[in-house]
């Protein structure tokens, strides 16, 4: 497989891989949110269901504090008169089984069954002594030992006198903890070490429930706490989590079909390079060399062009740059080279006249280019010569002496491009020992107005003179840069003033139409 088609396969898979990886992300990130949000929207449900049956108990509660123990002592001296009144208040409050009247340690009136006589210590011995008001237990006055609620509203501060307030809290239980699911699977009242369950009708010891609760809250305003059981936040947040795939399944997938697309367009040239160069998108641009003595044209530079699939042209400095980066400069020469070698025919046949490649300094790894330029360039039988242009950006651990000689012996010239432009030139000379010295255009353009540069310019073509190196000078744009430089002995000129890059097609046609025109009026 070509290289550039292996580069090609290896990107496609990158992109697939990189947008795979980006859509799993995606939907981790969104399911892990998701779960964290629903386990917090969960666990604050739970908290409002034990809230609300707090107040809902409490508002049950309450009304007792409104039975005036003064007034009922004080109108009613027996229990015969009291127990029509404790009774009426019975009726009033529904949810009330009975009422009974403490004094002085004892239990004397019930508007159930009326006058009694318990003592208070030792059949509440928990409301009597300790320090709740609130109990749970079985009722003690009827035999069914249904569940009951005893609230005790002491009078005065020796705790023997006051009323006992009896709630049917085994028919409330029904409706008070009833359970929410999928919050709550059940709702427990618990006072002191007491417990009563939903449903159950039975009053049971804390211990003796079967799990822990989720949560806990206590009464602000009563000794009694309402536990939540059931599953806990987070378990219900992954048992929901079905629900939410299909989003996020959707959301993870849109991501990474932006990120494939991304990746092949805005995000990276490099793949529509490695589909240009399959695809023949890249055009062979040549320009002139024209010798300064005689006004004959020598040579020509190629130079890459790229009209790419939306008819847009892309200069060189954008996709040259970005070819290196992503190891496709070496497939984008080789193919110029190749365009070069199958199109001899349109340059003059001499050996005197050459073609001037530019080469990155990947190229230089190895032998490859020497290998390349045997397989491309000499396969073809050239006539014409060849020239290899090196940027001073070419590393220069890559050049080796072995490289060189190589490229020599095969009869190919070696330029240094832009020069004066790098940081290494002078090392950089004596290393590659060059055929040619290139003078970048910005010195050519300095001619006549940049009066620092153009001391450099005359530097550069003292030291290329006193070495016996050719000189070119690239951006000849005007007849006073071509006539001062010819002046200083510059061999070869290049630049618009003789012409623009063309399609190497159209050289043929330039140079017949070059040639007649008085040579002598160009070079003069
Ligand atoms: P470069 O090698 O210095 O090429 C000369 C650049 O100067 C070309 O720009 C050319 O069109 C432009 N030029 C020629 N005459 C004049 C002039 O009179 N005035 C001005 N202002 N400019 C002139 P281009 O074609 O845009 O190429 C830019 C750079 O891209 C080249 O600079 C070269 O470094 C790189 N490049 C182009 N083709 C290839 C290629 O096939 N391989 C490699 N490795 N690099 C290439
Ligand atoms: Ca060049
Ligand atoms: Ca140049």
């Amino acid at each position: 497989m070509p290289f550039n088609q292996i580069a090609l396969a290896k990107y496609r898979y990158y992109r697939l891989a990189l947008a795979a990886a980006m859509g799993l992300l995606t939907l981790l990130l969104t399911l892990g949110v998701r779960i964290y949000e629903q386990t917090r929207v969960i666990n604050q449900d739970q908290q409002r269901v034990a809230r609300h049956t707090i107040s809902k108990l409490e508002t049950l509660l309450l009304p007792a504090n409104a039975v005036s123990f003064d007034k009922l002592v004080q109108s009613s001296p027996n229990c015969s008169s009291q127990q029509p009144v404790l009774q009426q208040v019975v009726a009033r409050l529904q949810t009330l089984r009975a009422i009974a009247l403490v004094r002085n340690g004892k239990i004397l009136c019930s508007s159930l069954v009326g006058a009694v006589n318990y003592d208070f210590n030792q059949l509440l011995p928990q409301l009597a002594l300790g320090p709740s008001h609130l109990q749970l237990r079985a009722s003690m006055m009827t035999p069914d030992a249904i569940p009951t609620l005893v609230l005790w509203r002491p009078e005065g501060s020796d705790n023997r006198n006051g009323l006992l307030f009896v709630y049917n809290i085994g028919v409330l239980a029904n409706f008070l903890l009833e359970p929410q699911r999928p919050y709550a699977s059940g709702i427990v009242l618990n006072v002191l070490n007491k417990s009563l369950e939903y449903d159950k009708n039975q009053i049971m010891s804390r211990d003796a429930l079967e799990k822990k609760p989720i949560l806990s809250i206590r009464s602000g305003s009563y000794d009694f706490s309402v536990s939540i059981y059931g599953d806990d936040a987070t378990t219900l947040a992954w048992s929901e989590l079905p629900a939410h795939l299909p989003l996020s399944l959707l959301i993870s997938l849109l991501t990474a079909f932006a990120i494939y697309l991304l990746s092949g367009s805005r995000l990276s040239l490099a793949y529509p390079i490695s589909h240009a160069i399959s695809h023949r998108e890249f055009q062979v641009y040549c320009q002139p060399i024209i010798n300064s003595a005689d006004g004959r044209c020598v040579g020509v530079e190629t130079l890459m062009r790229w009209k790419n699939r939306r008819q847009e042209w892309v200069s060189p400095d954008v996709f040259i740059p970005l070819a290196e980066q992503h190891d496709l400069i070496i497939p984008l020469t080789r193919y110029l080279i190749k365009r070069v070698s199958e199109n001899l025919s349109l340059f003059p046949a001499r050996p005197d006249f050459y073609i001037s490649v530019n080469v990155a300094a990947q190229h230089f790894n190895g032998m490859v280019i020497v290998e390349d330029i045997r397989q491309l360039w000499l396969s073809a039988k050239p006539e014409l010569s060849l020239m290899l242009e090196l940027t001073e950006r070419t590393r220069l651990q890559e050049l080796s002496t072995e490289q060189i000689s190589a490229l020599k012996e095969m009869g190919v010239m070696l330029a240094i491009d832009d020069f004066g432009t790098g940081h290494s030139s002078l090392s950089y000379l004596k290393t590659l020992n060059p055929d040619v010295l290139k003078i970048d255009h910005a010195f050519t353009a300095s001619i006549g107005t940049d009066a620092i540069n153009a001391t450099v310019t005359d530097t550069i073509i003292t030291l290329a003179q006193r070495l016996n190196l050719k000189l070119i000078a690239e951006g000849v744009e005007t007849r006073e840069q071509a006539d001062y430089l010819r002046k200083r002995g510059v061999d070869s000129l290049q630049g618009y003033y003789f012409a623009r890059p063309m399609p190497i097609e159209i050289f043929p046609l330039w140079l017949k139409r070059y040639e007649k025109t008085d040579l002598t009026v160009t070079s003069a």
